[in-house]
C-alpha cells in the first residue's frame, strides 16, 4: 500500500503530533524565484503527506506564506505561486490524519512574529519531550495556536536571548528531544537541520541557480539539482547570500537512528536516503523473503506501488513470473473514500482490482511491504481469492511491527498493532492467507550497508529514547486515542 494511507485508512488516524511529512527550502543564488522550485518538489514529495501543504517565501520586503488542505497541485494555483514569488522559501506536505480534522492552522510551514523578525519552521518527526515543555511553557504563560508539537520549537526559539536567528534556533533545538529535521527560515537566511540520531532524513542539493534542502533526493531529480550529500545527524546547514555554511551544532548520537521504515515503505524508491538507493534495498529485502519463505507457487504480484521493488525482487531470486495481479486506481481520493464509506465499499477495493485473467486457478506469492493492523492484509486476501487465486502466500517484507513509533512514522498503538497480540499463526489465520512469512531483524539489516546505524523499534521495542508515558501519549486532545470504529473513520 502506499503512503497515501487509503488502503485501510487507519495509518491515517495518529495524532496530529505525528509529523511525518515532506519538506524542501530553496534559496537562489542569482536572486531568481525558487517558489516554483518548491512546489514542483514539494509536488515531487507528495507520497510524504497527502493531508495540506504550506509554502513560506521571502521577497525583498515581504514575507508571504500561503497554506492549504489537500494536494500540491491544488493547494498552490497559478494565482498562488505569483503571489508566493521571492529569492528565499520553504515548503512542508502535511501527512493525512483520519478521524479528526486535520486543520489550516495545523498546517506547516508555520511563521511567527517576534522580536527578531520574522520566523517561519517547517518539521519531520517528533518530539518525544512534547508535552513536558508545552506545559512547562503553558504555566510560564505561553499561548499556542496549533496542536503541533513543532510550534514548541519556535516558542523556545522566540524565549532564547541570543542575538541572531541561528543561536536562537542552536538554543532551542538543544532543548527538544526526538525526531526533528527542520527548515527554517527569517528574512535573510534558510537553515536545515537533523537532530543527532538522524531519524529523519534531508539532503542538500544545488542548480545553477539555487542551492536546496528536501527530504528525498527524488524532489531534486525533478529539478534537474545535484544532490551534495546528506545533511549530517546533529549538523545545521546555513545558506545566506547565497552561501553555505555547515556546523556540527551537537555531536552525532554514535550509533545513529536512522529510520529503517524509510527505506521499507516511506520514501519513493527512486531516491537514495541516507545515502542508499531505496529501490535496491526493496529488491534486496524480496530476494532475502523469498529465501527465507520460499513457496511453491505459479506466480508472484506485488500491491502496488510501494511493494513493487520487493515483489520483483522475491520474483528474480525464486525464479517464479512476476505478475500484475493487483491493478491500482491511481485517482482514488478523499471525497471518493468517503464516498465508498456511505456505499460500504471498503477502501482497499476503491483502491485495487483483483485481474482475474492473472490470477484464476493460480497459487499466487503476494509480496506487501508490512503489515500494520492486519486489515488491509485480509482485505487484499479477501480480493484476490474473489478474482479467482486458488492459494496465497502472503509475504511481508519487513519483520512484524509490534511496537508503535514515537519518532513520526504514523503506527498506531500497541493494542492496534496485530503483531503486538498475535504470533504469525494467528495474523495467518486472520488475514486468510494459505501461509504468510515475514522478514527477521538480521535479513532487514543485511540489506543496508550501516546496519548499526538504523533505527528498529517497531520491531524490536528498543527505543534509543525516553518514550512519553501513556498519559503522555494523549497530549493535547484524549479522543484521538481512541479505537477505530468497525467500518473505518470519515477524513475530515
Ligand atoms: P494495515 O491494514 O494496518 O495492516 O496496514 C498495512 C498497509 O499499510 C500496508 O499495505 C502498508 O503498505 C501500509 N502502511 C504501512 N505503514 C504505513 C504508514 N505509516 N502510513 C500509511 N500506510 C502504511
Ligand atoms: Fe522508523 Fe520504526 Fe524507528 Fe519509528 S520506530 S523511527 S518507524 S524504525
Amino acid at each position: 500500500m502506499d503512503a497515501s494511507g487509503l488502503a485501510g485508512g487507519p495509518r491515517e488516524r495518529m495524532s496530529e503530533l505525528q509529523e511525518k511529512c515532506g519538506l524542501v527550502g530553496a534559496v537562489a543564488t542569482s536572486g531568481c524565484d525558487v517558489v516554483e522550485s518548491v512546489y514542483l518538489g514539494l509536488y515531487a514529495l507528495q507520497h510524504r503527506g497527502q493531508a495540506g501543504a504550506g509554502i513560506v517565501s521571502r521577497s525583498r520586503r515581504k514575507t508571504r506564506v500561503h497554506r492549504g488542505m489537500g494536494l500540491v497541485s491544488e493547494i498552490f494555483t497559478p494565482k498562488a505561486r505569483d503571489y508566493l514569488a521571492g529569492h528565499m522559501a520553504i515548503g512542508h506536505n502535511r501527512y493525512a490524519t483520519t478521524g479528526r480534522a486535520t486543520k489550516l492552522r495545523n498546517v506547516q510551514p508555520l511563521l511567527v512574529d517576534y522580536q527578531g523578525g520574522k520566523l517561519a519552521i517547517a518539521h519531520n518527526g517528533t518530539l518525544v519531550n512534547a508535552v513536558a515543555l508545552r506545559r512547562e511553557m503553558e504555566s510560564l504563560g505561553s499561548i499556542f495556536q496549533t496542536t503541533t508539537d513543532s510550534e514548541l520549537i519556535l516558542h523556545l526559539a522566540a524565549r532564547s536571548r541570543e542575538p541572531t536567528m541561528v543561536g536562537r534556533l542552536t538554543e532551542a533545538l538543544g532543548q527538544v528531544a526526538g525526531a526533528v529535521t527542520i527548515l527554517a527560515m527569517d528574512e535573510r537566511t534558510l537553515v536545515g537541520y537533523r537532530d543527532p540520531f538522524g531519524f529523519r532524513p534531508l539532503v542538500l542539493g544545488r542548480t545553477g541557480e539555487m542551492i536546496l534542502l528536501a527530504s528525498e533526493t527524488c524532489a531534486f531529480d525533478l529539478l534537474g539539482a545535484d544532490c551534495l550529500g546528506d545533511v549530517q545527524p546533529g549538523e545545521m546547514v546555513t545558506i545566506e547570500a547565497g552561501r553555505i555554511e555547515r556546523r556540527q551544532i551537537a555531536p552525532p548520537k554514535r550509533p545513529l537512528r536512522q529510520c529503517i521504515f524509510e527505506h521499507i515503505y516511506f520514501a519513493r524508491p527512486d531516491s537514495h536516503v541516507f545515502g542508499e538507493s531505496v529501490n535496491r534495498i526493496r529488491r534486496e529485502l524480496g530476494a532475502a523473503l523469498a529465501r527465507r519463505h520460499p513457496a511453491d507457487a505459479d506466480l508472484v504480484i506485488a500491491v502496488p506501488d510501494s511493494s513493487n521493488a520487493a515483489a520483483l525482487g522475491y520474483s528474480l531470486a525464486s525464479g517464479i513470473p512476476f505478475e500484475l495481479g493487483l491493478i491500482r486506481n491511481h485517482y482514488v481520493g478523499r471525497t471518493f473514500i468517503q464516498a465508498g464509506q456511505a456505499h460500504r465499499v471498503s477502501a482497499v477495493r476503491l483502491k485495487f482490482n483483483p485481474v482475474r485473467a492473472v490470477l484464476e486457478g493460480q497459487r499466487v506469492v503476494v509480496v506487501d511491504d508490512s503489515i500494520v493492523r492486519g486489515t488491509t492484509s485480509r482485505q487484499l486476501v479477501q480480493l484476490l481469492r474473489k478474482g479467482g487465486a486458488r492459494e496465497i502466500h502472503f509475504r511481508v517484507a519487513s519483520p512484524p511491527i509490534q511496537n508503535p513509533c514515537f519518532y513520526g512514522i504514523d503506527t498506531p498503538t500497541w493494542e492496534e498493532l496485530i503483531a503486538a497480540g498475535d504470533d504469525v499463526e494467528a495474523i495467518r489465520a486472520y488475514v486468510g492467507a494459505t501461509t504468510l512469512g515475514y522478514l527477521t531483524e538480521a535479513d532487514l539489516l543485511a540489506s543496508v550497508s550501516h546496519p548499526d546505524d538504523y533505527c528498529l523499534a517497531c520491531f524490536s521495542g528498543e527505543y534509543p529514547t525516553e518514550i512519553p508515558a501513556r498519559p503522555d501519549r494523549v497530549p493535547f486532545d484524549s479522543e484521538r486515542w481512541r479505537r477505530p470504529s468497525a467500518c473505518g473513520e470519515e477524513d475530515a
